[in-house]
């Protein structure tokens, strides 16, 4: 007989998790309580100006591949991706810039005309490093469950590996020895935030990140990020799975009341009934799914992530001759701008990332417009910074720095997210990239995606394994799925 699952949420976890779950024969519902997928990687539509309201660098086109093709269903079909080349262009503080070239010969090419040619040769060495750490890493470590710490031990040859390559050391040293340019230590180092840990304190591991983009490739899809939620939806829904918008799931129903195999999920008093249950929602919001089970000690004591502040505008006009899709502007401090996010201040001299999606699809903004999409990371709510005065000095600080590096300012919409934003949304410690990465929050040691108290619940999503990003969170999705096995 076929097995029932309800997922809660749409977001990129849930739906991948649907989406593995269809494939390996289960009945699915998915349900979701905003009117569209997405969940993070939402859609703002202001008069003509589409914006992606989360993630905007998409990387490994393949794990969402296999998404796809979980469902029987081919992403070609669904989905129009395009490498973006540069990947990034990364604009230091003395002026000087370095394309992020697609291709990996010109980008030693670029490197060895911004750097010179032995940093080209580092450069050389450092992506066989990066390759070499990979294939060890994804499959060892970030592709896979865990049932306790001591799993561990099942990976000890690949954590030998990973001790051989140097990659426990601090992710600073790691680059710091690849490189003597502190232009490229800095390129090869700053993805460590979006794992919401500085580069002196994650170990070299985290380097996986900008292998990620820096090496594998940045891409675009047609209709901006929000088109691969939906394209994933529209895969999902194909193959049979349901999705219902519009719906709060309230409760997770477990066979004993407060504990117990799941039953189902309550919404809006109904009881929808189900052989098991995936969740979604930002973990501690999961936990809170279900009354009467304590969240974890891992969770309790979680430590979060730095925060962000996104400035959406729609404006008129086009950026200066040879900006790119995602340009970093990266502060004169370094060091000093990790500490004031861990002091809980605003950074001092902000490394910004601004992406222009309108270069590469014009239709995402009406003709002769184009839209701005500012990130500043900032601290999370836990440094206590006073957000309802500081939104308007944030606003006009970005528009006057983004207008001085070349930008169009004049603005017809916008719309301005900040970490007050972010925990309205159930976002914990209102911050977007939920649990920091810091070793003791890893692997093993990250909050469990299942809980013993609730056979047949399996979570999904950054909180849980394997951590942040939409490459990430899509191999959460496949490895819930995992946890529920065939569902005929
Ligand atoms: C500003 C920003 C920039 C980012 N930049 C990047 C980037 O460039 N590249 C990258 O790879 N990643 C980036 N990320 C991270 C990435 O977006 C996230 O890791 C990922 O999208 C999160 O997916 P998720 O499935 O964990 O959660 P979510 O997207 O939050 O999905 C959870 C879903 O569950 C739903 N839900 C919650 N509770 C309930 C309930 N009770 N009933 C029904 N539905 C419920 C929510 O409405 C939501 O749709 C960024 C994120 C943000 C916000």
């Amino acid at each position: 007989m076929t097995r029932r699952a309800v997922v809660v949420g749409a977001g990129f976890g849930g739906l991948a998790a649907a989406c593995h779950l269809v494939g390996s024969g289960w009945d699915v519902e998915v349900i979701e309580r905003l009117g569209a997928p997405g969940g993070r990687a939402g859609r703002l539509e202001r008069n003509g100006f589409h914006f992606d309201t989360g993630p905007t660098v998409l990387t490994m086109p393949d794990l969402l591949a296999a998404t796809f093709a979980a469902t029987g269903g081919d992403m070609d079909d669904h989905l129009e991706l395009t490498r973006l080349d540069p990947a990034y262009r990364a604009c230091f503080a003395d002026g000087s810039e370095l394309r992020v070239r697609a291709d990996r010969d010109a980008m030693a090419a670029e490197v060895a005309r911004v750097c010179g040619p032995a940093e080209a040769e580092r450069f050389d060495r450092y992506c066989d490093w990066l390759g070499r750490l990979c294939r060890l890493e994804v499959p060892s470590f970030l592709d896979r469950n865990y049932d306790h710490v001591t799993d561990l031990v099942r990976s000890l040859g690949p954590a030998l590996g990973l001790l051989r390559l140097g990659a426990l050391r601090r992710l600073d040293r790691v680059v710091a020895r690849a490189f003597h340019d502190d232009r490229l230590r800095r390129l090869f180092s700053f993805q460590s935030l979006y794992a919401g840990i500085a580069p002196h304190r994650a170990l070299g591991v985290l380097a996986v990140i900008g292998y990620m983009d820096v090496v594998a490739g940045v891409w675009a899809a047609r209709g901006g990020m929000h088109a691969v939620a939906t394209g994933l939806a529209d895969a999902l829904a194909k193959a049979g799975g349901r999705i219902s918008y519009g719906r709060s799931v309230d409760e997770v129903v477990l066979a004993d009341g407060d504990r117990g195999t799941v039953r189902g999920v309550r919404t809006a008093g109904d009881l929808v009934t189900a052989d098991a249950v995936v969740v979604n929602a930002d973990l501690p919001g999961a936990y809170g799914l279900l009354p009467g089970i304590r969240p974890p000690a891992s969770l309790r004591r979680a430590r979060y992530s730095p925060s962000a502040v996104v400035w959406h505008a729609g404006v008129r006009g086009r950026p200066a001759a040879g900006h790119a899709h995602h340009n970093i502007h990266f502060g004169h401090a370094w060091r000093r701008a990790f500490r004031d996010l861990d002091d809980g201040r605003r950074m001092s001299d902000p490394s910004l990332l601004v992406s222009v999606p309108t270069l590469s699809d014009p239709e995402l903004a009406p003709p002769g417009c184009s839209v701005l999409y500012t990130l500043e990371p900032v601290p999370n709510l836990t440094g206590g910074l006073d957000w309802a005065r500081l939104r308007a000095t944030v606003r006009s600080e970005l528009s006057a720095r983004i207008q001085r590096l070349g930008y169009p300012v004049d603005t017809v919409e916008e719309s301005l997210v900040d970490p007050v934003d972010w925990a309205r949304q159930g976002l914990a410690a209102g911050t977007p990239f939920s649990l920091s990465h810091r070793f003791l929050q890893s692997g093993p040691f990250r909050p469990s995606n299942v809980d013993d108290r609730a056979p047949g619940l399996v979570f999904v999503g950054t909180g849980t394994v394997p951590g942040v990003g939409v490459p990430m969170v899509l191999l959460s999705g496949k490895l819930a799925a995992e946890r529920l096995g065939p569902g005929a």
